[in-house]
């Protein structure tokens, strides 16, 4: 009888094949992430995984029976990947995954263009929690999608590609940056100052705005776009280049948008190669990162809308649907940073390795403005996991009143949905290039298996 409970790192925990597996499946995720730094992105490559394993396009309204492997595209930024199972779903409910798929970035303010001193500039407006001083001189990719008079959507993406151009935005040389170094973190770099730099070739038959001209020739050249379609576009930039292999023994995964991508891979791929009962919904949430508002957001009816369909259509009464469903919100949380050891509690932090990590409760202070999941769900959970080997943590946030955080739980939670947080650990988490372990990662994918098998 083992009467102590001690957190167990999952490298050393696996044996030969278990390592190999987790290292095989890292390889499918830094794909997967590489193409789905936006929502969009994400949303797009959902759908291509799903149509190649003969998922199909959902409608409210479609007659659906057991068996049944759709997904339904929420205005293109935002998936829900469905499997009908032969449980009865009235008594049994739905298996309810929920990850987000935006991350912090910088979006294009609706009039960026400008030019001075030699150059073009963008600006922009940040989206999500972001420290700002971390986003100058670095490369980055401009990615989003521009409707043109008339309704014509064109598609925009440079900068991820070797051979593209870059965009960057400069910092202060440190020659120069006695009174910027007086400032806090927060003050040193202003929202205001994070404009990136566009272009720097004059076209010489202008008299004046040379630059900015020429950068307008050039957009209108490739997207048929002139400087009004600014305001009916949607582009930000995000940090290029692909995911990286991190230490001399590749055990960590470097990149952009893990917050909260690797949570939304592993829920998919989950859902891909489950075989229980149960009907399991994965969703790819937008708009986390700004409060789960709006019509692709957590907050929206769609969720809903999509739960009482499906019920209707196999002939149950979505409020006993509902109550009777379970949700995992599959949301990273932060690992404990040894340099910054006195933001957390030791006792109960999630280190990295260590395997997906439960959260009961986020919040802030005592517990506010949070989906605390009750003893039982927690213990429903814990058996799934429990049972299918799964290695696991549980910890919290951070210190107590240091600040504080949520997830969409609370928002399932207010449907009357059973909701738990489970996810990934994250280095630097908000940061352009954040750090994962691969062990957590694929911890993740099992875990969500345990629990769509669970019946
Ligand atoms: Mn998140
Ligand atoms: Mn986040």
């Amino acid at each position: 009888m083992q009467y102590e409970y001690t957190r167990k790192n999952y490298f050393k925990q696996a044996g030969e094949e278990e390592l190999k597996a987790i290292f095989d499946y890292a390889e499918g995720y830094k794909d997967f992430l590489f193409t789905s730094k936006t929502e969009r992105g994400s949303a797009k490559t959902a759908e291509k995984l799903c149509r190649e394993r003969g998922y199909k396009p959902y409608m409210f309204g479609d007659k659906v029976k057991p068996g049944d492997k759709l997904f339904f595209i929420n205005r293109d930024k935002n998936i829900f990947i469905i499997k009908i199972g032969t449980a009865d779903i009235a008594k049994c409910g739905v298996k309810i995954m929920a990850a987000h798929v935006d991350s912090p970035r910088l979006d294009l303010k609706p009039n960026p263009l400008y030019e001075e001193d030699g150059m073009a500039f963008f600006k922009t407006h940040y989206y999500g929690g972001i420290k700002k001083y971390q986003w100058p001189t670095i490369p980055l990719a401009l990615t989003g999608v521009v409707v043109l008079r008339g309704g014509k959507r064109v598609e925009v993406n440079v900068g991820e590609d070797e051979n593209d151009p870059i965009f960057y935005i400069t910092d202060l040389l440190p020659h120069l940056s006695q009174e910027q170094n007086e400032k806090t973190l927060a003050k040193a770099v202003t929202g205001e100052s994070l404009n990136a730099i566009v272009g720097a070739l004059p076209d010489k038959s202008e008299d004046k705005d040379g630059i900015k001209a020429a950068v307008l020739k050039l957009l209108h050249d490739k997207y048929g776009m002139t400087e009004i379609d600014f305001q009916t576009s949607e582009l930000c930039f995000v940090p290029a280049g692909r995911p990286r292999d991190v230490g001399f023994d590749r055990a960590l995964i470097s990149a952009y948008g893990h917050d909260d991508k690797v949570c939304a891979y592993p829920e998919m791929t989950a859902l891909f190669e489950s075989d229980g009962k149960d009907t399991v919904m994965a969703i790819f949430a937008d708009k986390e990162e700004t409060g789960s508002d709006g019509v692709t957001g957590m907050q929206s009816r769609v969720i809903l809308d999509i739960l009482d369909s499906i019920s209707r259509s196999l002939g149950a009464d979505p409020v006993l649907v509902r109550y009777n469903s379970k949700c995992i919100s599959a949301d990273v949380c932060a690992a404990y940073d040894p340099d910054y050891a006195s933001a957390f509690e030791k006792r109960n932090s999630s280190y990295l390795s260590c395997g997906a990590s439960v959260t009961k409760y986020h919040g802030a202070r005592g517990k506010a403005s949070t989906n605390d999941a009750s003893a039982e769900m927690v213990g429903y959970v814990r058996d799934a996991f429990e049972d299918a080997g799964v290695v696991y943590q549980t910890g919290e946030l951070g210190r107590i009143d240091l600040g504080g955080g949520g997830t969409v739980a609370k928002f399932i939670a207010n449907l009357g949905i059973d909701t738990l947080d489970v996810g990934v650990p994250v280095l630097s988490m908000h940061a352009p290039y954040e750090i994962i372990s691969k062990a957590d990662l694929y911890s993740m994918h099992k875990a969500m298996l345990a629990f769509c098998n669970k019946h």
